[in-house]
Parts: structure tokens; C-alpha cells; sequence
């Protein structure tokens, strides 16, 4: 049975698989409540599941322009994990809640968020990224204050940002991809090549958006949220595997950001 499967699955086009949700979640880790955060790796099971679920969302909730739309599909998920943590739901459920809102956070990011699902560009790039995903070290953009102690975790203005910069990104993996021979050829990408570039930014911001959103829902949810140093202007690395940080952290580096 499974041989007659594997063809099928071989052939299908996922340009936001699973994994992609996994990754966010483990690379959000350092940056995270480090309560929390140990929480998601003891349930990482439940994380998992919570992200394929919303991947079953209907359409509508991962779209920018959708009904909801994806801002108000991430507010009602924070809302729905704050009052979780307030009425002391177990753990296991806020944790898949959290993979659900990982998902909504790699969405926000996805070049090729609004593709035909068997756009060969958007595959191409969903194959590299995946492959590329190991060495692409982990750096944070920033601790939003602003959004972590606001009302509404201010989405409307960081989901505009965040689909302005993806969708740029979007023509010009198109252009590097024709640049080695069309999506094909999508393994001839080296890690000098905008498509690494374009990978780098959509694991990292996501994983920044995702750690700022779950800050957001462990401080409204009755949690501490300690801060992050990081100067102006700067972006924080983790070096070694991901993982919850101590405090002091010797895994923490800093680097001036890139315009
Ligand atoms: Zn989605």
C-alpha cells in the first residue's frame, strides 16, 4: 500500500509544510520566556500537532486579505492562549496552541504565501529552504516591547510590514531561480544566493515575530516576560543548538543589523 502511496506524495506540492512550523518553534526557543519556553520542548508532540491543525484552517485565515484574515486569525489564537494560561488550562494544550500560532507566524513571513500551491517557484524554494534550514544560524530581531505590553499585541502594522518585505522577496527568488536554470534547478542555489538570503530571513523573522507573540500571550496570560539586552540597531545570534537560555546566557552574541 505504501508504494502506491509514495508517488502521490512524492509529486505534491506543499509550498508551507510542517516542518517549516517545527523549525520556527525550535529556533524561537532562546528568545522565548524561558518558562515557556522549556514548556514547548516537553511537549513538542502537542506543538506539532497544533501547527498541522491550523494548517488545516481554512484558507481565509492564512491570507492577509482573507475573512478573518490572518491578522485577526493571530489575535483571536493570543487572545484564546492568554485566557488558557489565566484559567491554568495543562500545559499540553496551550503548547499545541502555541504550534498553531507558530504557523500563523511562518505565514506572516512566507515569500510565497499567496502562490498557487503548485506554483514550481514556490516548491523550488520550499525544497532549498528546507534543505538550507541547518546552516542558517539563528538570530533575533528584536524584543518588541511595544507589541509584548500592548492590548492588541499592535498586529496590523507588523502584519502589513512583514507581507510588504515577503512579497518583495517572493520576485526575487524567482529571479535567482532563473538565474541557475528555472525552478528545476533549484539545487544548484549556493549559500551565497539570494534564495539562502531569503530563507535566512523567513526562519529568523518568523522565529522573532513567533517569540514576540508568545510573549505577548505569556504576559497577558499572568507570566514574566525578563528582556532581552540588545542596543539599538543591533540583532542578537545564539550560538550551539537552540535551546531554552539561561540567564546570564554565555550562548548570546551580538551583531550590528544589516539595512
Ligand atoms: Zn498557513
Amino acid at each position: 500500500m505504501l508504494a502506491f502511496l509514495l508517488p502521490a506524495v512524492a509529486a505534491a506540492c506543499l509550498t508551507h509544510p510542517a516542518e517549516l512550523d517545527r523549525e520556527v518553534g525550535r529556533r524561537a526557543l532562546p528568545w522565548m520566556p524561558p518558562d515557556l519556553a522549556r514548556q514547548i520542548t516537553r511537549h513538542e508532540k502537542e506543538f506539532a500537532a497544533g501547527a498541522a491543525a491550523a494548517a488545516r484552517w481554512p484558507r481565509a485565515y492564512h491570507l492577509p486579505a482573507g475573512r478573518p484574515g490572518l491578522a485577526a486569525a493571530i489575535r483571536t489564537q493570543s487572545d484564546r492562549l492568554a485566557e488558557a494560561l489565566r484559567a491554568q488550562a495543562p500545559f499540553a494544550e496551550v503548547v499545541a496552541g502555541l504550534g498553531a500560532l507558530a504557523h500563523l507566524a511562518a505565514d506572516l513571513d512566507a515569500p510565497f504565501l499567496a502562490a498557487n500551491p503548485n506554483d514550481a517557484y514556490a516548491c523550488s524554494f520550499t525544497s532549498y529552504l528546507l534543505t538550507a534550514a541547518p546552516r542558517i544560524p539563528l538570530v533575533f530581531y528584536g524584543q518588541q516591547r511595544s507589541l509584548i505590553g500592548g492590548p492588541d499585541a499592535g498586529l496590523g502594522s507588523l502584519v502589513a510590514a512583514r507581507r510588504r518585505d515577503a512579497d518583495a522577496l517572493a520576485g526575487i527568488v524567482r529571479d535567482d531561480l532563473d538565474r541557475v536554470g528555472g525552478p528545476a534547478s533549484w539545487r544548484r542555489l549556493d549559500d551565497r544566493s539570494s534564495s539562502f538570503g531569503t530563507a535566512s530571513l523567513l526562519l529568523n523573522h518568523a522565529a522573532s515575530d513567533f517569540a514576540n507573540l508568545a510573549s505577548w500571550v505569556w504576559l497577558h496570560g499572568g507570566g514574566l516576560v525578563p528582556d532581552l539586552p540588545a542596543a539599538h540597531g543591533m540583532i542578537l545570534v545564539w550560538k550551539g543548538e537552540s535551546q531554552p537560555r539561561e540567564a546570564p546566557s554565555p550562548r548570546l552574541g551580538f551583531r550590528q543589523a544589516r539595512p
